[in-house]
């Protein structure tokens, strides 16, 4: 008999979530817009801290409209984190702009400061500077802000913060989201809250949210007839999801620490194994541990990331790699990259050494223990540490 599956990252869902629901039904209001859309940006500003927000179909329709609302067009170009997934750089191909990679640093997984800082160089050196810089924090872990912000101010050009995996996390006291010119969130049904699907784009300019949100419902001008003089998109939030985001951000705070629990169970286990290293967290910042990442070193521990994989997923256990770097993609094989160093291309390591593990909120304590044995039976090491079951 197969072992039940065991999932990367499930929804979890709150149980308040139906009562909101169930009020759009009562009041018929099954459409786009509506209360819960409202509150659900309310509720988001207030546990964020941000002055304004426009709730949207997806993260990645979230990420479109930050890059029009900075004015990225045609021929433009964009910097963007390497090690993230696809939809952090698929808005700039929407604009008919070019994406132009930068490596990641060890101390976060994030953007390098110094590969950033060398794109700066050549870009000014050629007379064309980047239209804004998408910076992701990957896995939930913040990029260091203080850096990336000094230089992007240097060059007085505008950060898109890429917060789809980091919603709950915290840098230097400040919420994952808020750090950006833009902040971007998704409730895709993986993330740590989801709607099943759907996004949100943060600001602290009200202005610009409005605008997102005339953009994000076809743009029809004040007139009393159906006016357009400017493309629109119908990208906004259905008034049902945004009442499944309500139930859900209600219970954030517990969701964050479940998953840290999740991850601080795997690294007690797992952290003393020869060549096992789990993705850091960086002093002054706080992890919303979205999914526990680790790297294997196949000459340390004769397994490679490929093959544990493997391994796990023959117990029916969903782990994953790392996300594959986009300058990797065949997609961008024509797009620049800068690397971290002349001898370090961090993001493509990362991608060959790392693991994702099963991380959700509901991960019940057995199912974690049966992940944790498989890991430490192929590993097959000489510890007599007695796991307690
Ligand atoms: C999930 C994700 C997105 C996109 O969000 P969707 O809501 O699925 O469109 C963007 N960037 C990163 C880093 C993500 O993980």
């Amino acid at each position: 008999m197969t072992k039940e599956r065991i999932f990367l990252s499930p929804p979890h869902m709150s149980g308040n979530e139906e009562k909101y629901v169930q009020k759009a039904f009562e009041l018929n209001w099954i459409a786009p817009l509506g209360f819960n859309v409202d509150a659900f940006e309310k509720e988001m500003c207030q546990y964020v801290g941000v002055k304004e927000a426009a709730a949207v179909t997806s993260g990645t329709a979230a990420i479109h409209l930050a890059l029009i609302l900075l004015g990225v067009g045609k021929g433009d170009v964009v910097f963007c984190s390497s090690l993230t997934f696809i939809a952090s750089a698929n808005p700039v191909l929407y604009q008919g702009a070019e994406p132009v990679f930068i490596d990641s640093e060890p101390d976060t997984w994030n953007m390098s400061p110094q590969a950033l800082e060398l794109a700066f160089q050549d870009s000014l050196k050629n007379g064309v500077l980047p239209k804004a810089v998408i910076v992701v924090n990957l896995y939930g872990q913040s990029a260091k802000w203080d850096e990336i912000r000094r230089t992007c101010e240097k060059y007085d050009v505008p950060i898109i913060e890429d917060a789809a995996e980091s919603l709950g996390s915290v840098y230097k006291g400040k919420a994952s989201g808020t750090l950006g010119t833009f902040g971007v969130y998704s409730f895709n049904g993986n993330k740590i809250i989801t709607t099943s699907g759907g996004g949100m784009l943060l600001s602290n300019n009200y202005s610009a949210i409005r605008e997102a949100r005339f953009l994000s419902t076809q743009a029809r001008d004040p007139a009393p007839h159906y006016q357009h003089s400017s493309v629109g998109y119908n990208y906004r939030m259905s008034n049902i999801l945004a009442g499944i985001g309500r139930g859900q951000l209600e219970v954030i705070e517990d969701r964050v620490f479940a998953r840290r629990s999740v991850f601080e169970f795997y690294k007690e286990h797992l952290g003393h194994l020869p060549g096992i290293q789990f993705m850091p967290e960086l002093e002054g910042t706080f992890s919303n541990r979205w999914l526990t990442a680790l790297t294997i070193d196949e000459k340390v521990c004769g397994v490679s990331a490929a093959e544990m994989l493997k391994i796990l997923e023959s117990e029916n256990i969903e782990a994953r790699p790392i996300w594959k770097p986009l300058h990797m993609q065949p997609l961008f094989k024509e797009n620049k990259y800068y690397r971290h160093s002349d001898s370090e291309s961090i993001s493509e390591e990362l991608f060959i050494t790392g693991i994702c593990l099963p991380s959700g909120s509901n991960l019940q304590k057995e199912d974690q223990v049966r992940i944790i044995h498989c890991i430490q039976n192929r590993i097959n090491i000489e510890t007599k540490e007695e796991m307690y079951l």
